[in-house]
């Protein structure tokens, strides 16, 4: 919009004047509830945050579960083999008593020495994994620690937010209704112009003060006679470069 001004130039000063500060108000209710939404919208990030920490938390605690159990069964699996490997020794014990010559002793006392070696190793693994089995249970013990800890946070946000989300609806409602008588006070026209600049403009302002000879908005500078006029409270001025609404910098010193 690079119109410099509103086609309808029959308003007496004082309707100027009156329209450009109930723009200006209208503009500051609409920032305000800018302010309060941008504010809500943040606010359930932080329990989402939170929330997806303590899954990740779980899926570990899941994980390490699954790990011990793993070492619990190759505990038992080695456990086994020197049950088995006992029940083998008992039963050559007896085989022995009955051997006709050496050689047949010999060949018995060789297969009781292996399974006496397969028990030692076994009760080598059964000892090993016991100390991974510890450490992993040390790790679990953090973890549920970390999870309660967490979880203890999330209680206390929640509620935090559920606070903070129903006092901002109700600011919310209030600048609403505001908005609504305010928003009476303006013509169509000149409320669908505002309200499509506001669309348009990433920082929702529509209406801005002139400062120091320049647009509040763009900052691209006003000729004096403009800057004039505007001070004078003439005509509603439009920015040439960003076609935001330009209001005197005194607007608001009543
Ligand atoms: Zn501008």
């Amino acid at each position: 919009m690079s119109k410099t001004k509103t086609t309808d130039t029959n308003y007496s000063p004082t309707m100027v004047s009156d329209k450009l500060e109930v723009l200006y108000e209208l503009q500051n209710v609409d920032s305000q509830i800018d302010k309060v939404r941008v504010l809500r919208g943040e606010l359930p990030l932080e329990v989402e945050d939170l929330e997806v920490e303590i899954k990740k938390l779980n899926d570990r605690l899941e994980k390490q579960s699954d790990i011990e159990s793993e070492f619990n069964n190759s505990i038992v699996l080695q456990e086994n083999k020197i049950k088995e490997a006992n029940a083998l020794i008992k039963k050559y014990e007896t085989q022995q008593m009955k051997v006709r010559n050496n050689r047949e002793f010999d060949a018995i006392n060789k297969e009781m020495e292996f399974q006496g070696l397969e028990i030692e190793l076994a009760n080598k693994k059964i000892k090993g994994v016991g100390v991974e089995l510890e450490e992993n249970a040390g790790k679990i013990k953090l973890i549920k620690a970390k999870i309660r800890e967490r979880k203890k946070h999330l209680k206390k946000k929640k509620t935090e937010l559920d606070s903070i989300i129903q006092s901002t609806e109700k600011e919310e409602a209030k600048l609403l209704s505001k908005k609504k008588k305010v928003s009476k006070l303006i013509p169509d026209s000149l409320m669908s112009s505002y309200d499509s600049i506001r669309l348009a403009s990433r920082n929702g302002l529509a209406v801005v003060k002139v400062s120091r000879g320049a647009c509040g908005g763009c900052f691209s500078s006003i000729t004096s006679q403009h800057h004039l006029n505007i001070k004078l409270r003439k005509e509603i001025y439009f920015c040439e470069n960003c076609g935001r609404i330009l209001v005197p910098d005194d607007i608001d010193s009543k």
